[in-house]
């Protein structure tokens, strides 16, 4: 296997997820699939305790604690099922039946999270944005201290927003990160709980990375199935049943080419101006409109629209045709999203302006 081809077959990947990794980890993961670390085996037919493999998840956790800085009061876990699984898991942990917990509704995913918290107790939907298709993110609503938690949705993969600041509350918040964690830097010490499924800017679909603080954990009076039980997964270091091996492997090296390039706060200084760029010429060029309010976008998903929606269909022919992929916009907003998680290098934005700007020399 040729693994410097893995560079030159790249097209430029704006999908939402599963998404774009870095090039470097790619071939790392790949020749790691055919023989790891010269062991002749494959990392796909490993055991998950042999001491190789639990030096992987030992690593994956260290460095999730030290990219993020998650204090010991946390436990790092890598489960199964999705951040969908976290939408019900999360309640079923945390939140009796009596108990109250708050939800902010900022689109898609929290809309399900909120669904599935309703089997388990009084859920509060404490501000929404729904009234403009989610192109905003709500702010100013006061979450009792009596709350259990505060639920939200850090940035929202299908419609484009992301909060710039967490709200200022009182409770623990507990947020699906699955689209922008490690994409900067913030404060572990202000959540609950944080979940996020991997294949958005971690590693591949299969592994979802959660860190809850244990002192929140056996309060609910309610039996609790072992695989939904955090503490379950706490006791046996992720390893209770089978982990997602291979993600998890993939997702270390993602962890370890983060620490290389600078950390978290250096992704946020990249993904901040891959962003302004992509930002700037959705503003500047006549053919496009942002989907989201300005204050709210997100860095990792720009939407936008065409004034003409019946060139919509060529954009997206010529963006294809110059090695742009996955651009085409979620059906519930429409237009595009270009997707640029921490792996898009700023080229690969700048190969998508370039054609935004051919595009309305051609048709203004
Ligand atoms: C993709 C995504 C999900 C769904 O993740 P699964 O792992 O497919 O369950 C949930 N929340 C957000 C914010 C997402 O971007």
């Amino acid at each position: 296997m040729n693994l410097t081809s893995v560079d030159q077959i790249k097209k430029q990947n704006f999908c939402s997820g599963p998404a774009i990794l870095p090039a470097p980890v790619i071939a790392e993961a790949a020749a790691a699939a055919a023989d790891w670390n010269g062991s002749g085996l494959s990392i796909l037919e490993i055991s998950h305790r042999s001491k190789e493999f639990v030096a992987v998840m030992e690593e994956a956790e260290s460095l999730t604690r030290e990219l993020l800085q998650v204090s010991d009061d946390y436990a790092v876990l890598f489960l199964t099922g999705g951040a969908s699984s976290q939408f019900y898991m999360t309640a079923h942990n945390l939140l009796g039946e009596n108990d109250r917990a708050y939800y902010v509704n900022t689109g898609t995913w929290s809309t399900k999270a909120i669904k599935e918290a309703k089997l388990y107790g009084q859920v509060v939907e404490v501000a929404s944005s729904a009234d403009t298709n989610f192109s905003y993110i709500p702010k100013g609503y006061d979450i009792p201290a009596d709350a259990r938690y505060l639920h939200l949705t850090s940035n929202n993969t299908i419609f484009g927003t992301q909060y710039q600041q967490f709200p200022d509350v009182s409770v623990p918040i507990v947020s699906d990160m699955s689209s922008d964690i490690f994409s900067r830097p913030f404060d572990v010490n202000r959540f609950g709980l944080i979940y996020a499924g991997a294949q958005k800017n971690l590693g591949p679909a299969g592994v979802t990375l959660v860190l809850v603080r244990k002192d929140l954990l056996g309060k609910v009076n309610r039996d609790i199935p072992t695989m939904l039980n955090y503490e379950t997964h706490i006791k046996k270091g992720s390893a209770f049943n089978t982990p997602p091996v291979y993600p998890i492997f993939v997702s270390m090296l993602t962890m370890r080419w983060i620490k290389q390039h600078g950390g978290v706060a250096a992704m946020a200084e990249r993904n901040e101006a891959k962003a302004d760029l992509i930002y700037q010429e959705i503003d500047r060029n006549p053919l496009f409109v942002g989907a989201a309010a300005k204050e709210d976008r997100s860095r990792m998903n720009a939407t936008f629209v065409m004034h003409h929606t019946d060139l919509e269909g060529a954009f997206l022919e010529a963006a294809t045709n110059a090695g742009c992929v996955g651009i085409k916009g979620h059906r519930s907003v429409g237009g595009f999203r270009a997707s640029i998680y921490n792996a898009m290098p700023i080229e690969g934005v700048q190969t998508l302006v370039d054609v935004m700007q051919e595009f309305a020399r051609q048709h203004a």
